[in-house]
């Protein structure tokens, strides 16, 4: 697929394939400017590729009525880079975690969300009790893991993660990478990780791209490309 923004002279993607298989994590790698976030937002349905299509979990992506942009949004999640502003410092966990299934009207009632919003903490090895505090209360590290919880509340089967360790210190980064893995082996997600951290894609991704001026100049397992001069 093409990707041109508006006004601009070249194409920000050129010719791409991003073939992201069922439970395969896939790195996307390269450096500043070279079209990671152009592609993570074509995945994510935000723009339309000029030309070509995007394949999502082995099917191309169909946005064209209400129900399937309901339930792309609901089987598609996204981890950012910054847990510090990702979440809102305002809302209480419990509303931050709950809110995509409040917004997409999957669960309602407070029994009901409190026990989806339980189970998805869990699932970030994070106590109930973090349900009832504050974003600000808590460190880089746990912060991420909220935003984990928060994408994983719908069950989606694909997360698409934008530099989701970056922002944190090693030791930390260490143990987010081994709980997005944890997560991709037992709920056979589908994880899309964009990153400069050579050895958070060599940790979590089966197969990785890499990307120059918006063309894809290597693509394989991540074994083989990293073992590559
Ligand atoms: P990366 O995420 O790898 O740093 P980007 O996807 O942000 O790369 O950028 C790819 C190319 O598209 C760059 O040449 C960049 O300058 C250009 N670009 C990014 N966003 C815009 C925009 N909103 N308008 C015009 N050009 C853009
Ligand atoms: P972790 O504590 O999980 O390793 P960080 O890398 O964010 O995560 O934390 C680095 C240090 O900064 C920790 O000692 C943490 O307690 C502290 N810290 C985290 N968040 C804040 C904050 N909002 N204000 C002040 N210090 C913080």
């Amino acid at each position: 697929m093409d990707y041109r923004y508006r006004g601009a002279t070249t194409n920000a993607l050129d010719g791409v394939t991003l073939a992201v298989e069922p439970g395969v994590s896939l790195g996307v790698v390269g450096e500043s400017g070279s079209g990671k976030s152009t592609a993570l937002s074509l995945l994510l349905g935000l723009a339309r590729p000029t030309s070509g299509r995007v394949l999502l979990d082995g099917a191309p992506l169909d946005l064209s009525d209400r129900r399937r942009r309901r339930d792309f949004r609901r089987r598609v999640q996204v981890v950012f880079q910054d847990p510090y502003s990702s979440l809102d410092p305002r809302q209480r966990v419990d509303r931050i975690v709950a809110e995509p299934l409040v917004s997409l009207r999957l669960r309602r009632g407070r029994e009901s969300l409190r026990e989806a919003v339980t189970a998805a903490l869990a699932s970030v090895d994070l106590d109930a009790d973090v349900a009832r505090r504050y974003p600000h209360e808590f460190s880089g590290g746990q912060r991420q893991r909220i935003a984990i919880a928060r994408a994983l509340v719908t069950g989606p089967s694909v997360l698409l993660a934008d530099e989701p360790v970056s922002a944190l210190d090693l030791t930390t980064r260490l143990g987010v990478i081994a709980l997005l893995d944890r997560l991709k082996r037992e709920r056979g997600l589908t994880v899309v990780m964009v990153s400069h951290d050579v050895s958070a894609v060599a940790a979590l991704c089966e197969r990785t791209v890499v990307l120059k001026d918006g063309r894809v100049v290597e693509q394989g397992t991540t074994r083989d490309i990293l073992d590559s001069p």
